[in-house]
């Protein structure tokens, strides 16, 4: 028997329950020793039968003095046990249960845990019991610290504590350290067979932190192992495309209306590094929102078009690739380059037509949304793929993409949700990252403010005081999807009584995902030429647009939103020199949209904000797991346990560079476990 040995050969387990512990996800042995308990409780203090009261959770050693089965008046079975710590006596009951009887009859030393409640008298219903055998050192259920595990149908903590026990003693010997002493030594981390029996039955409190810790330290050794080690051979095996500058490129800065930030001269510089080198670029471009991502992209995208590429820009919704698409004419039409658009919405003839020159290179940079993904969307010479707001896209879609050409592509993903750096290279194992950590000069913070429906008339007033300055406003309405139709009517009725009422001597634009694309583009267009002083909109305009005189950000029902969300929505103002405004509209009292609320108002960096919205949410939920590749962590946690992934970062990165095929004699433990963990995800060390 060894640790890959099937779970099912195990004492007692056998087929069918074998199967029930792959719904958990063990399949063998050592699965089984690395399923960690969710939580513990502490039955290892045991009460005084005189001291028990209603309600408690209470732990007792007590001798069993007889016990009765009889039937409850519905026909249930019930058994009553009478029980003494030799000063008082106290009742326990068991429903359904009766075969216990045996067990637990007269005479028999006995420990239950459990609560303590009031039923006619004090008793305790269906505790967990441990039958005492003179051997305390083998107590599993109670009378210790006792671990709980999450459990799924026809399985129990007793049978899973007994299994996990089993495998412990059993297989004590095959538990090889795989962390190399070096290691254990310089961050004083326990062994591993100790940490595994401490994390299963602690002996104390206080020794369940260092064996998590150090089984959160080899869970992210092993994972960032894995990842730095795909990320080298990745780059060793795809053949990219060699990218020159030329003109264009050359001329790019000389055409632009601001100087560029340092940050941006920097990330570009990066970008263009990558272009140039013969290994496929795949960069991930982290900017809050309003740094100046778009122009960063252009900068890449000469870079191709120089050397007769392509480039395709995905963007996550219409609006957003209209705007691009506007405003990327604007810049680039006079240096000769030709632009398209595809989206969702185009008549099919129009579709088939734009499809046409980009098969045929008429166009030379494409936007669009979600349709550029289609089987029939093929690019003649793809040399550069940008994806904006890449945090509404997953995984697969990047992948989808990069297939369109012959050669690999350049990838540039861009993100305005910001996280650690550590995190982003773990999440997104396989890119390559750039920030840009620095605002255009001149920006003022957005002023944010939180009021409640009292404030509403002065709020209204604030607005028009602003609107009489000249400055623009945006009014955010949350729009849920389920219910458009509803909350559609209700959006149109409130730009009707905002018209007609509250703001009548001014001009209002309504947009919403309802409106067809030709209405939505009317629409911004107006408002960018400031036809319209207040836009009335529901969260279509969330990402990217790019309006500077627009200075008050106005979000009803702000509550309803996340803090991603409610950052992205801010940063549609504070793109001009005036002073902005946001003001975030809510009633709500209960604690997360407090906690979200307060902190919007507090700080504007995204940076902290998106840590917040971690912390908050939670990785599974922030990243969308599933869509980014997230690994599956058994005991880590990716946020509170940044620290120990920072350090095993460091350490898989040192580790990989004086061995990168792990054939030391201290790395064959690590070798081994990356083989068997690894092999069929990453493809490690194929020869
Ligand atoms: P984001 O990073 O949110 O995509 P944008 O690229 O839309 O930001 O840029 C925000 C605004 O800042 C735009 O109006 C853009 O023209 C302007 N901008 C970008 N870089 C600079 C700069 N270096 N100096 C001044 N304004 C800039
Ligand atoms: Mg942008």
């Amino acid at each position: 028997m060894d640790l890959n040995t099937s779970i099912q050969y195990l004492k007692g387990v056998g087929p069918k329950r074998a199967h029930i512990l792959e719904k958990l996800g063990i399949k063998t042995l050592e699965e089984l020793l690395y399923y960690f308990p969710r939580a513990y409780e502490d039955r290892s203090r045991f009460s005084p039968l005189g001291d028990l009261q209603d309600g408690m959770l209470a732990t007792i050693r007590v001798q069993v003095i007889k016990n009765h089965v009889r039937r409850t008046y519905k026909g249930m079975s019930m058994l009553d046990v009478l029980v003494t710590d030799h000063k008082k006596l106290f009742n326990v009951t068991y429903f359904r249960q009766d075969y216990l009887a045996k067990t637990l009859g007269p005479g028999v030393d006995v420990i239950f845990s459990g609560r303590v409640e009031r039923y006619k008298r004090l008793q305790m219903t269906n505790p967990a019991y441990e039958i005492l055998t003179g051997d305390e050192e083998d107590l599993l259920h109670t009378g210790r610290i006792v671990p709980i595990y999450s459990l799924t149908e026809q399985m129990n903590q007793r049978r899973l504590r007994l299994m996990i026990k089993t495998v412990l003693d059993l297989c004590a010997d095959k538990i090889e350290e795989n962390i190399p002493r070096g290691l254990l030594d310089k961050y004083g981390l326990m062994d591993k067979i100790s940490a595994m029996r401490t994390i299963h039955f602690p002996e104390k409190e206080s020794a369940i932190d260092s064996a998590r810790k150090r089984l959160v330290f080899e869970e992210f050794l092993l994972l960032q192992i894995g990842i730095v080690s795909a990320r080298k051979n990745q780059k060793k095996v795809e053949k990219g495309i060699v990218h020159k500058t030329e003109q264009l490129f050359k001329g790019f800065q000389k055409s632009l209306p601001f100087a560029l930030t340092s940050a941006q001269k920097r990330v570009i510089k990066e970008i263009e590094t990558d272009m140039k080198s013969a290994k496929p670029m795949n960069r991930l471009l982290q900017g809050d929102v309003g740094s100046g991502k778009t122009i960063v992209a252009v900068a890449a995208c000469l870079i191709s078009v120089d050397g007769a590429y392509q480039t395709a820009l995905m963007v996550p919704s219409e609006i957003l690739a209209e705007q691009h698409y506007v405003n990327l004419q604007d810049l680039l039409v006079p240096m000769g380059l030709r632009v398209g658009l595809l989206v969702g919405s185009m008549r099919k003839k129009d579709r088939d037509e734009e499809c046409e020159r980009i098969r045929s290179q008429e166009v030379d940079i494409v936007i669009g949304t979600h349709a550029l993904l289609q089987e029939d969307v093929v690019f003649k010479k793809l040399g550069l793929i940008i994806i904006d707001e890449q945090h509404k896209f997953g995984v697969s879609q990047r992948m989808v993409f990069r297939q369109k050409g012959a050669m690999v592509p350049d990838t540039l993903v861009m993100t305005a949700t910001p996280i650690p750096r550590t995190l982003a290279l773990t999440v997104y194992g396989d890119l390559d990252i750039s920030v840009i950590d620095e605002l255009p000069p001149g920006r003022k913070q957005i002023l944010t403010y939180w009021v409640g429906e009292k404030k509403r008339e002065a709020m209204y007033g604030f607005i028009k005081k602003n609107i009489t300055q000249g400055r623009q406003v945006y009014i955010i309405y949350p729009l849920v999807e389920e219910s458009e139709k509803i909350d559609l009517k209700a959006v149109t009725q409130v730009f009707n009584r905002m018209q007609g009422e509250v703001f009548r001597e001014f001009r209002l634009g309504l947009i919403h995902g309802r409106l067809s694309r030709e209405e939505k583009e009317n629409v911004m267009r107006s408002f960018k030429k400031h036809e319209y002083d207040v836009l009335l909109s529901t969260t279509i305009i969330e990402v990217g647009i790019d309006i500077p005189n627009a200075t008050v950000m106005v979000i009803e029902h702000a509550d309803r939103f996340g803090l991603a969300q409610l950052h992205q929505l801010r940063g549609r103002v504070g793109r001009g020199v005036d002073q902005s405004y946001c003001i975030l509209v809510s009633d709500a009292r209960s604690e997360g949209a407090k906690e979200r609320l307060e902190a919007m108002a507090k700080t504007s960096d995204g940076f902290q904000l998106a840590e917040k919205d971690l912390v908050i949410r939670g990785p599974g939920e922030f990243f969308g797991t599933r869509q980014h590749g997230m690994p599956d962590l058994r005991i880590g946690d990716i946020v509170e346990d940044i620290r120990v992934l920072e350090q095993a970062r460091q350490e898989a990165v040192c580790i990989l560079k004086h061995d990168p095929d792990l054939n030391h004699q201290e790395h064959q433990g690590l070798k081994r476990e990356m083989e068997m963990k690894f092999k069929t995800r990453l493809e490690l060390f194929k020869s």
